[in-house]
């Protein structure tokens, strides 16, 4: 239980409009995206650095467990609390450009869709985007280290944090500013991919690059998906910036002919590229087109939820390059013995699938991701980006992950209940 003594000294550090109490609210709260349920005691909305370090301040004293939230689209757990406030951040949501730095500092509950917008309003861009990019905060990415399109060519979030602020769990603030595109990153890189466990990132410092001139995607219908190894190798000579994979089902339930397709990006003039989408049949799509068919990957999510009960598990999984096609046959032997409906998509530039579990009733969905799950654990597949949270039987390297969780939180006051912790 939650003092009621904390809740009121946190109403005078944050305004009792910004402590929610009501059950209606706390139990949004509750989950995210993923299929796990857990219990909000109330939710705190602060408006800058100084109002989270004195709401850890006042979470040690009273001994009240803490969770940080973005947009609550993560598919792991990770913003789920265990009898536990939770601090949105979605009020923290500043963003300011350094053009000529080509650095961009947001606080971390801004959208990524708003600093995707305000970038190119300088012609800069962050290359890794996730399909949520219209719900995920900045924050949460971080906190994820997720990474979406582009993650061959530029590598996840973590590749663009330079410089981070952040509150420790004993509500100390530490500010790590940088306006380079180089930092001695050891200290503001724990945090990345922490999942709310070591502090609460405030704000967050990203390198950003110059927008393209030019872009074209290239649309690859694959007519036999035996061949995707061999015809993805061939994609990846032209070093694309993007490669997104949808079978059959998938492109169909957007709109597109129902075959197994494979997008391609490739930002910049390219002529050895172009050679190559030549010779492998790549369809150009540029303009509008291209537009319409970013816009339809980023709904893609919520439009196969309309196809019947949809729970994110089991759905997001680095594979080895070598079992690829193994890896999706597999998927549909568990779709014909669980008779769900499973649409596959996913970052093929870095192997990782979303197979997104569509299914009569929750129970049977669920037993669907679990034995996705096993299969990909016995297959050395791991999750690609969606965080570790409360699927940490594919963590490794936890005893490490312990001792520096120890240091930072010996009380366990900020997202207990996570990796095991
Ligand atoms: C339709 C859909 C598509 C998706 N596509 C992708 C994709 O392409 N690539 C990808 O990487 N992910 C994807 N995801 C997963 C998810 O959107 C990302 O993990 C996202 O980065 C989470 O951001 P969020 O703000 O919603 O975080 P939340 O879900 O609110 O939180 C995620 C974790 O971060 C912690 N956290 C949040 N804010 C902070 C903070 N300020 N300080 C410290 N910890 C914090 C939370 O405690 C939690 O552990 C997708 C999810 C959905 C539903």
């Amino acid at each position: 239980m939650v003092p009621e003594k904390f809740i009121r000294k946190v109403m005078d550090v944050v305004g009792t409009d910004d402590v929610i109490h009501s059950s209606r609210v706390t139990e949004v709260y509750s989950t995210d995206a993923s299929p796990f349920y857990g219990r909000t005691a109330a939710v705190i909305r602060p408006e800058n650095e100084n109002e989270v370090s004195e709401i850890l301040k006042l979470a040690n004293e009273f001994s009240v467990s803490v969770v940080p939230r973005g947009g609550g689209s993560g598919t792991s757990g990770g913003a789920v609390p265990k009898d536990a406030v939770v601090i949105d951040m979605k009020k923290m949501d500043r963003i300011e450009v350094f053009p000529d730095d080509m650095i961009v500092f947001v606080e971390a509950g801004a959208i990524l869709h708003d600093i995707k917008n305000a970038l190119s309003r300088y012609g800069l861009f962050l290359p890794p985007e996730p399909g949520s990019l219209k719900i995920a905060t900045a924050g949460g990415f971080v906190a994820n280290n997720g990474s979406g399109k582009r993650g061959l060519k530029y590598g996840g979030i973590r590749n663009f944090v330079v410089g981070m602020n952040v509150v420790l769990p004993d509500g100390k603030a530490v500010r790590m500013p940088s306006r380079t595109h180089r930092s001695p990153g050891i200290a503001h890189q724990i945090f990345t991919g922490s999942e709310g466990t070591l502090g609460v990132i405030t704000g967050i410092y990203f390198r950003v690059i110059p927008l393209p001139e030019e872009k074209r995607t290239y649309l690859i219908h694959l007519k036999k998906r035996d061949n995707l190894n061999r015809i993805l190798r061939e994609v990846l000579k032209a070093t694309p910036d993007a490669v997104e994979y949808m079978d059959s089902r998938t492109s169909s339930a957007i709109g597109f002919e129902p075959f197994d397709l494979l997008a391609v990006e490739i930002l910049g003039k390219d002529r050895c590229a172009e050679k190559i989408m030549e010779r492998l049949g790549g369809h150009v799509l540029e303009g509008r087109d291209e537009e319409d068919f970013w816009e339809s990957r980023e709904t893609l999510g919520a439009e196969i939820a309309k196809k019947g009960t949809r729970v994110y598990a089991g759905e997001d999984f680095a594979v080895p390059f070598s079992r690829l096609n193994e890896f999706i046959g597999q998927i549909y032997r568990i779709e014909r013995e669980t008779d769900s409906e499973i649409f596959i998509y996913g970052h093929l530039d870095t192997c990782n699938l979303h197979p997104a579990i569509v299914s009569k009733s929750f129970e049977n969905a669920m037993e669907t991701a679990r034995r996705i799950s096993r299969m990909a654990l016995d297959m050395g597949a791991t999750i690609g980006e969606h965080g570790l949270a409360l699927r940490w039987e594919f963590a490794r390297g936890l005893e490490i992950f312990r001792r520096v969780k120890y240091c930072l939180d010996r009380r366990n006051i900020l997202n207990p209940g996570k990796f095991g912790i």
